[in-house]
C-alpha cells in the first residue's frame, strides 16, 4: 500500500498529481516539501497537501514524486534516493530524461528510481495552477523501466493508470529527441511569436483589442515560466538547437516564396501541412 506519499515541489504538476492521487487512494497522506513557504501554505489550504515535510522525513516514504524544475531534480535526486528506504520509490516527472538517468545509474538504490514524463500540462506554475484531472486520457513516457524493481514499478504504474494515464516506454534518449520537437520547439516559437509583436506593436491596446485572431491561441505557451523552461532547454540543447535549425529552415523557405511571388508554393505548403489535422483526429 502506498500510504506516506511525499511530493517534493508542490507546484502545477506536483499538485495535479496529488489532487488525484488523493481522490483515488483517499487513505493516503500526502506531504509536501517546496523551497517556497509560501507555496506550501498554499498548497495546505487548497487541500493539496495533508502536512508539510522535510528531506529527513523521506525515510518513512512509500512513494516520493520528484517536480521540480529538471537542474534542481538532477541536484536533489541522488540524495533523495541516499533516504529512501528499501521499499520507498521515487518518481520523478521532469522534461527531460537523459541527465536524470545519468546521474544515478550507478547509484546504490537505482531500482528505487522510476523516470518519466506525464505529457500533460499548462502554461500557469505554482500550486494555484494545480488542477484535478490534469492528466486524463494524457500519455505517460517511462523510461528505462526495467531498472525499476518490478514490485516498485508495478505499484507506481498501476496509480498513474488509475488517475488516467496511458504508459508508453522510451530510452531517454529517444525521449529527449522527440520531446525537443513535440513540446521544446512549441514553446520556443511561442515565445518568439510574443516577443516579434510585443517588439512590433508598441501599443499594448492593439495588442488586447485583436489578440483573439489566432495570436492568442498561439502564444499562450509565451505564458509559460522561464524558471523551468530555461534548464529545459540547456539539458537538452543539442536536440533543441536542430529543431530550430528545422524550423528556421522552413520559415525562411516560406519567406522566399513570398518574395518570388510563388503563392501556390504558399498554398500547397498549406495544404500539405493540414495533413496535421488527420494525424491529430486520428489519436484524438
Ligand atoms: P512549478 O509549478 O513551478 O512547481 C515547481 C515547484 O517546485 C515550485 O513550488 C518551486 O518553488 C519548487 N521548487 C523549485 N526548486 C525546488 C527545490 N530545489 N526544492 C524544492 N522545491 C523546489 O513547476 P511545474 O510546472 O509543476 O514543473 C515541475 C516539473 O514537472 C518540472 O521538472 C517540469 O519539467 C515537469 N513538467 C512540467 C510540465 C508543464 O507543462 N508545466 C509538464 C510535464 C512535466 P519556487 O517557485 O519558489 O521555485
Amino acid at each position: 500500500m502506498m500510504q506516506n506519499i511525499y511530493i517534493i515541489g508542490i507546484g502545477l504538476i506536483g499538485g495535479s498529481l496529488a489532487l488525484d492521487i488523493k481522490r483515488k487512494r483517499p487513505e493516503a497522506i500526502i506531504h509536501g516539501i517546496d523551497n517556497s513557504e509560501d507555496h506550501l501554505n498554499q498548497a495546505l489550504e487548497l487541500n493539496i497537501i495533508d502536512e508539510k515535510a522535510a528531506l529527513d522525513d523521506l525515510e518513512k516514504a512509500d512513494l516520493v514524486i520528484l517536480s521540480i524544475p529538471v537542474d534542481a531534480s538532477v541536484e536533489l535526486l541522488p540524495r533523495v534516493l541516499d533516504r529512501i528506504s528499501d521499499f520507498g520509490l521515487v518518481v520523478d516527472v521532469g522534461s527531460t530524461k537523459l541527465d536524470i538517468c545519468e546521474i544515478v545509474k550507478e547509484h546504490p538504490k537505482r531500482r528505487n528510481f522510476l523516470a518519466m514524463h506525464p505529457i500533460a500540462g499548462t502554461e500557469f506554475s505554482g500550486p494555484k495552477a494545480a488542477i484535478p484531472d490534469l492528466f486524463q486520457h494524457k500519455t505517460n513516457i517511462v523510461c528505462e523501466v526495467e531498472k525499476t524493481a518490478f514490485k516498485l514499478q508495478e505499484k507506481a504504474l498501476n496509480l498513474f493508470s488509475e488517475i488516467g494515464m496511458r504508459m508508453r516506454y522510451m530510452n531517454p534518449e529517444s525521449h529527449d529527441k522527440h520531446i525537443a520537437y513535440m513540446s521544446h520547439l512549441s514553446h520556443i516559437s511561442s515565445f518568439m511569436l510574443g516577443k516579434t509583436v510585443i517588439e512590433k506593436e508598441k501599443n499594448e491596446r492593439d495588442i488586447f483589442d485583436m489578440a483573439g485572431s489566432g495570436f492568442e491561441s498561439t502564444v499562450r505557451l509565451a505564458k509559460s515560466s522561464p524558471a523551468m523552461w530555461t534548464p529545459i532547454f540547456k539539458q537538452n540543447k543539442e536536440n533543441v538547437i536542430e529543431t530550430l535549425e528545422d524550423y528556421i529552415a522552413n520559415l525562411t523557405q516560406f519567406k522566399e516564396m513570398m518574395e518570388k511571388d510563388d503563392f501556390d508554393g504558399v498554398y500547397n505548403e498549406m495544404k500539405d501541412t493540414n495533413y496535421i489535422k488527420q494525424i491529430l483526429n486520428g489519436i484524438s
